[in-house]
Order: C-alpha cells, then structure tokens, then sequence
C-alpha cells in the first residue's frame, strides 16, 4: 500500500518508508492511497472469528506485502495479548474496556504494533532510527514500554513539567536501556511543536533518523481501528445501531474509528468527547478550524489544542463539512461535568470510570440515545492512572494492580529542557544510540 502527504507536496511511500518516517517531509501527514471495504461475510461471521485474525484481516491492505503474513499474524498476537471487554453500564450503554495492557492505557496496542514493525523493518540490524514522541500523559509509558528493547531503535520522550501524574512519569521516566525522557518546562502542544521542529530540522536529520510515535504515525493510528471492530463482535447480537463516544484528544482513535467503518463496519455515529479544549467543537458549530492553546484538566491526555489527527478525519469524509456533521458530533464538558458523571456512574452500577471514561459517557448522554440505539464509551485508562482524582471524586481507595506497582519504587531519571534548541543540543549529544 502506497501513502500520499495530506499536504499534497511529498512523494508517495511505502507502508515502512510512512512508518520509519512518521510525518512526510512537507510536514503533511500521511493517508493511505485507498481503503478498500472488507466483504460482507467478514461482518457476517466476526463474532467467530478470533481477534488476532479479525485484526490481520481489517490491516493487511494498510501493511501490503512488506510484512509477510506469518509475520503480521506473529507480530498481532504478541501486540494483542489482553482482553478488550465491552462491560454494561445501563441498559443502552456500555463501555469498552482499552485499558488491560502493559501499560493500562489504550495507547500500548499502538505502541506495540508500532515498536515490532519497526523492529521488523530492522531485523538485518543495519540501521538506527530514534522515536521521538511528545505526550500528554499516557503515550509516554506506553511508547516507552512498547519499544523498551527493540533492537535498533531508541526513544526520546518529551512531557510537560507537572502536568502528567506521578504513575505517568514513572512510566516513562524508569524504565532505562533504549529509553530517554525529556522534562518540557511548557504544556503539551510546547513538546509536540518541538517534536515537529526535529523533524523538520535537517541539522538534526542528517545526523540521525528520527520518526514520530505519535498517532500521526500510520503504525500508532492505524491498529485502532481494531478496537472498534472488537466492540462490534460482542455488541452484534443485541440488534442495535452502534453509537461510539470517544474520548478526543488528538483524535487519533476516533479518526481510527472512522476507518473501521470506512472498512464497512456497521456504525450509526460517531461521538468525539472533549474536555474544554474545544477546536473541534466550535469547529463544527462554525466552519473556522481555530487552533488554541490548550487549557489543563483532569482529563488530562485530552489538552489538545490543536488535534494533529482532524486534518485525516476531513480527508475521510472528502473534505465535505456537511457529510462530517452528518455522521460525527463533537461535544465539550468541563470538569465539574466530568466528576458528576463519574459519580452518575458509579451510583449506576457500582462501575468506576477514569476521568477519559466519564468524559466519553458525557458524550452519549449528550447525543441522547433513541431506542434502537446502543451506545458504547471507550474507556481509554485504568482509573488508578488517575488514580487521585478518582479516589477523591468518587471516596473510594483503588488497588494498585500488577502492571502498575513494578514502576511505583524505581527512581525517576529525565533531563529538564525549556527551549526548542535544548532539545536540538541533546539530540546532537546524546551518542549513546550509537552503541
Ligand atoms: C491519548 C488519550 C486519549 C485521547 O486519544 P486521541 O487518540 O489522542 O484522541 C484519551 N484518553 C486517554 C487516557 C489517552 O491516553
């Protein structure tokens, strides 16, 4: 499969040039060339079909013939090796569960097809390339598990000063060998915009490769789509239209969403839930696209002021604004809103749900659910991530699971930088890639 440039002014590549380059060189990010439905039997027979085949099948058009299928398969089963279960919360409601992983976000599927492609596409070893990556919260721990001892690969890792939580941090900051954190003196779009300037930078590009595991990355973005198709499989029965709510940050996920459904996955509508970041939002209500700064909340993997992935989502509709607003609604909650729904759901049954959760169960609510309708929230972290906010919103104490507790006694190690040429004086540096 062939990748063009959404910016229109770069050369097509390959799924593992779009992969080891993460954005193309005119900044533009990259779209597969066609996306051709899967038949009508794969949808008749999903719910017999396992997920490892279910998946190979919704991505091998994306991977073409540069992963042989034995390999795809392989590389499939290591990178969904957990469950992804849709739990009842009322009777028109339920939420998939994306947070059984390593990490306990729903960013180490990503992370993990991302890190063994990469590993694959090097395993003559007769390169190197560095990931650089900027995140709110949750990409960081899961980026940095994912590719912990890949082969030929290394990862800089740039986060906000006091805007991700602890368990984030130590995520991301404990884990040595092949991985880096950087501590930003700023707010997450100060760490994406660096990372796109690297990118950018032929000072630094010439000395050393660098690609994005952000969800700009096919390789991040793409393996999404299987979530949704996963929520289907265990839904199909109920006879219902699916509505999705997906908690938006960057828009990633829900972009992926759109794809499934470009795939022929039967979907009544899309839902992005967003916190007060709301370019989106207003983008719908009023046609201007306003990028903003963005503002913190207890949702925290959701300050996006800029959401690098609406530009795809356009793409997937033809650019047609009311084709957009037909099957896709974008609402905005603050975080008064966000602790009552948490409360609302607990009081419900008995469920607890992260800050994202409530977000994307604000998000059905909002939409108002008909009666042939079954809406589905993605949950996109374990409550202990957010583990403060939860205990003191909801008057609970949370176990800390097994995934978690291995990072909570390792000593934090990062490099503080503020500017942008910090950041380009590391990377010039810092030579231990080399070895
Ligand atoms: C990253 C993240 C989101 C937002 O996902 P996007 O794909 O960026 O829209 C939502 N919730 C959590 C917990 C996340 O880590």
């Amino acid at each position: 499969m062939q990748f063009h440039s959404l910016n229109k002014k770069a050369p097509n590549v390959s799924f593992a040039e779009a992969v080891v380059k993460g954005l193309a060189p005119d900044r533009g990010l990259y779209f597969p060339e066609s996306i051709t439905p899967l038949p009508a039997s794969f949808f008749e027979n999903i719910e017999n079909m396992d997920n490892i085949d279910i998946a190979y099948e919704a991505i091998k058009q994306f991977v073409g013939d540069e992963i042989p299928e034995a390999d795809l398969k392989e590389i499939l089963a290591d990178v969904l090796s957990f469950e992804f279960p849709v739990v009842p919360i009322t009777d028109n409601i339920g939420t998939l569960e994306l947070f059984h992983g390593p990490t306990m976000a729903f960013k180490d599927v990503g992370a993990r097809f991302m890190a063994r492609c990469l590993g694959y596409f090097n395993k003559d070893n007769k390169g190197h390339v560095s990931v650089l990556v900027a995140t709110s919260g949750d990409t960081g721990g899961a980026v940095a598990r994912g590719f912990l001892g890949v082969k030929g690969v290394d990862v800089v890792i740039l986060y906000p000063n006091g805007k991700v939580s602890d368990i984030q941090e130590r995520q991301l900051t404990t884990l040595g060998q092949n991985i880096k954190a950087l501590r930003v003196d700023g707010v997450f779009d100060d760490c994406q915009d660096m990372v796109k300037s690297a990118f950018l930078d032929a000072g630094i590009t010439d000395q050393r490769a660098l690609t994005s595991a952000n969800s700009i990355n096919v390789a991040r973005w793409l393996p999404q789509l299987f979530y949704f198709l996963f929520a289907y499989k265990q839904t199909k029965q109920l006879g219902k239209d699916i509505v999705f709510s997906v908690p938006s940050g960057n828009f990633g996920n829900i972009c992926a969403g759109i794809v499934a459904n470009k795939l022929g996955l039967p979907v009544k509508h899309f839902v992005a839930a967003v916190n007060v970041n709301n370019t989106v939002v207003k983008y719908l209500e009023t046609g201007n696209y306003e990028p903003k700064a963005s503002k913190a909340t207890i949702s925290n993997a959701m300050d996006v002021g800029n959401p690098s992935n609406f530009i795809r989502i356009q793409q997937l509709f033809d650019n047609n604004f009311e084709d957009l607003k037909s099957d896709f609604s974008s609402y905005s909650f603050n975080d008064d809103q966000t602790r009552e729904a948490m409360v609302a759901i607990k009081s419900g049954n008995g469920y607890i749900a992260d800050p994202h959760g409530a977000v994307g169960y604000l998000g059905l609510k909002e939409y108002d659910l008909s009666e042939n309708e079954y809406g589905i929230f993605l949950e996109t972290a374990h409550p202990v991530k957010f583990g403060d906010v939860v205990e003191e919103t909801l008057n609970v104490t949370l176990d800390i699971p097994k995934q978690i507790q291995g990072v909570m006694d390792k000593e934090k190690s990062f490099t503080s930088i503020s500017t942008y040429d910090e950041l380009k004086s590391y990377l010039l540096n810092d030579t231990d890639y080399k070895n």
